[in-house]
């Protein structure tokens, strides 16, 4: 029986969560997510106008209860980044056997590849375009290339199947306006599916490192062809700062300095 531990609860998220918790596979979710229901969620999310104003995590406690009575859940209302619940948060994910992150921050994406790295978790993470024109969907392992590893690859190449990319939709959290139209939920959905699978892969003891993206739409000058999968070969950054410089390597620095020091002034009779 798994142990599934997952970030956010946001449109995306929710929806992951609940095709997942179908699986009988999985007997166990550890769940964090800060947020309440705001109205504005409504248009994308599958939990109802009851919800607004109650938090995101408790609603959804329920709604995948009612779907899997015998399902253990572990809540923890909270920013993955709270200095208070950091303890909670390395005990779950210590006991998990995957994890999904569904956050639309930089920050917080990095956050949950670093614990997962620290812990040793195959992960999957999904991200709808701007406008719901596509998505990405991720799955990281032990060893593999690590989200910072893809964010390096996709500036480079950019996610297109077009050479004269305007705005970055390569960033579904970026900048440029256009990239900020929101999806509608039949786009946040079929990602989400996308997401999930992935994930069921891993509880297959697929574990394979992967990244893809499926174009939803025929866009002018990004996407010539809507649902073409366009397979994003991400490879391990030797250079990146996160994943090829281990956590030993840099604890060990002054240690390392320290010799280092004393066999010179050894080597110099001082
Ligand atoms: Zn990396």
């Amino acid at each position: 029986m798994a142990h599934l531990v997952q970030v956010g609860l946001g449109s995306g998220g929710m929806s992951v969560i609940d095709m997942l918790v179908r699986d009988l596979r999985i007997s166990k979710v550890t769940l964090i997510e800060p947020d309440l229901l705001k109205p504005h969620n409504l248009p994308r999310h599958l939990l109802s106008s009851d919800n607004v104003g109650k938090s995101k995590l408790l609603s959804a406690v329920k709604w995948l209860k009612d779907r899997n009575a015998n399902l253990e859940i572990v809540s923890i209302e909270a920013f993955l980044q709270d200095p208070d619940k950091q303890e909670q948060i390395h005990k779950a994910i210590k006991d998990a056997n995957f994890g999904v992150c569904a956050v639309d921050n930089e920050e917080a994406k990095y956050q949950w590849c670093s614990l997962m790295r620290q812990h040793g978790i195959p992960w999957t993470l999904g991200e709808v375009l701007s406008g719901g024109i596509g998505g990405f969907v991720h799955t990281f392992v032990p060893g593999g290339p690590c989200y910072a590893c893809a964010c390096s690859y996709l500036k480079r190449e950019g996610p297109k199947d077009s050479k004269d990319l305007e705005p970055d939709y390569s960033n579904p959290s970026g900048q440029v306006e256009e990239a900020r139209i929101p999806a509608s939920f039949a786009s946040i959905q079929s990602i989400a599916s996308l997401h999930a699978l992935a994930t069921l892969d891993l509880l297959d003891a697929k574990i394979v490192p992967s990244s893809f993206l499926l174009p939803l739409q025929k866009v002018e000058g990004i996407f010539s062809e809507s649902l073409k999968k366009i397979v994003v070969n991400v490879s391990k950054n030797e250079n990146c700062l996160f994943c090829c410089r281990s956590t030993e390597v840099v604890a060990d620095v002054d240690d390392l300095l320290q010799k280092k020091l004393k066999e010179l002034s050894g080597g110099l009779g001082l």
